[in-house]
């Protein structure tokens, strides 16, 4: 008899490690060393979020972000970590973008132009993986906790470039013009206040009209400064939802954007406020932790990693902007 309870009890154990938010859980199939005490074979190491939000608003430049009319993006940032981080040149989308799901910087992922879909440089071989993708932190989240729960939502088609898509549970990409930016943008904090009855492990918010609004009427023009204000309005909206959870204390919330912006334009133009990003990582999850600076895009991959307690792959160069004190 005690036998096939050891044998229920190692099933269980293997249905754990499907989790995430504990390493422990993958030796000894309990919560923490105060549940199994001494039987545990490993140090504990709980990670510090089992769900990490990740709200990506594009153009939205440090220097630019008007926290008078940004009360709940304030409140994120007065709440959790806030630095000024740094974007990569030249200072445009995609190549941004795609440091901050893969975990390289562009010399390495190769992606040099606004719109790159495909490397235009070619990455050297060690930076793919088993699977030949290069991977970003939604095929290692797959690839690690293989029962999680992953949604990525996009108001421009050109992030699906940036992620491995096909490694995202929920992906879905908002189109249409760039004046119906707003309600583009809308819909992705509307679905993803909706996703989080699935109460997902990784969850990417994308805005898109911060930056079409800083094309069109100038970086910190009142147009500009409005679609910042909307963008708020619906974080709070969102925030509402997420804390109404019960995933809300073991949640981590990290905003970031791609580049600032100058005039009209932000590629190539050399000034601090094109460079400079908002890096914030807030919430319950994040309570106690200590932030590393400076921040670069490419630790936004290794941060999620490690909040969730997973392992960053050796090709990442990026590092976890985040540790204990
Ligand atoms: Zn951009």
């Amino acid at each position: 008899m005690k036998k096939s309870y050891l044998a229920v009890g190692f099933m269980f154990a293997a249905v754990a490690a499907a989790t995430v938010g504990c390493k422990c859980e993958k030796v000894c199939g309990d919560a923490c060393e105060t549940a199994c005490g001494a039987a545990c074979a490993v140090k504990c190491e709980c990670a510090p979020a089992k769900h990490v939000v990740l709200i990506g608003v594009d153009g939205c430049g440090a220097r630019w972000i008007p926290w008078d009319v940004m009360p709940n993006l304030k409140a994120l940032r007065d709440e959790g970590l806030y630095t000024v981080g740094r974007c990569h040149r030249p200072t445009a989308s995609a190549i941004n973008w795609k440091s901050v799901f893969s975990g390289v910087s562009p010399e390495i992922h190769g992606f040099t132009k606004w719109n790159s879909s495909s490397p235009s440089i070619e990455p050297p071989a060690s930076a793919f993986d088993a699977e030949g993708r290069m991977p970003c932190i939604f095929s290692e989240v797959r690839r690690q906790a293989p029962g999680a729960y992953t949604v990525s939502l996009f108001a421009w088609d050109g992030i699906g470039n940036c992620h491995n898509t096909n490694t995202v549970d929920f992906a879905r990409y908002y189109g249409g013009k760039g004046d119906e930016y707003p309600v583009r943008d809308a819909s992705v904090f509307a679905e993803g206040a909706r996703q989080l009855a699935k109460k997902p492990t990784l969850m990417l918010l994308y805005q898109g009209g911060v930056d079409h609004a800083g094309h069109s009427h100038n970086w910190g023009s009142p147009e500009y400064t409005n679609a910042l204000a909307q963008v708020d309005a619906n974080l709070g909206k969102f925030m509402t939802v997420l804390k109404g959870t019960d995933m809300w204390k073991d949640t981590a919330v990290m905003f970031v954007a791609d580049h600032g912006g100058l005039g009209t334009h932000h590629g190539g133009v050399e000034d601090i406020r094109v460079l400079e990003i908002p890096f914030i990582v807030s919430g319950p999850a994040a309570k106690g932790l200590r932030l590393r600076e400076p921040a670069m895009l490419e630790d936004v991959a290794p941060t999620i990693a490690a909040l969730l307690g997973l392992d960053a792959p050796e090709s990442w160069r990026g590092r976890a902007a985040v540790n204990l004190p």
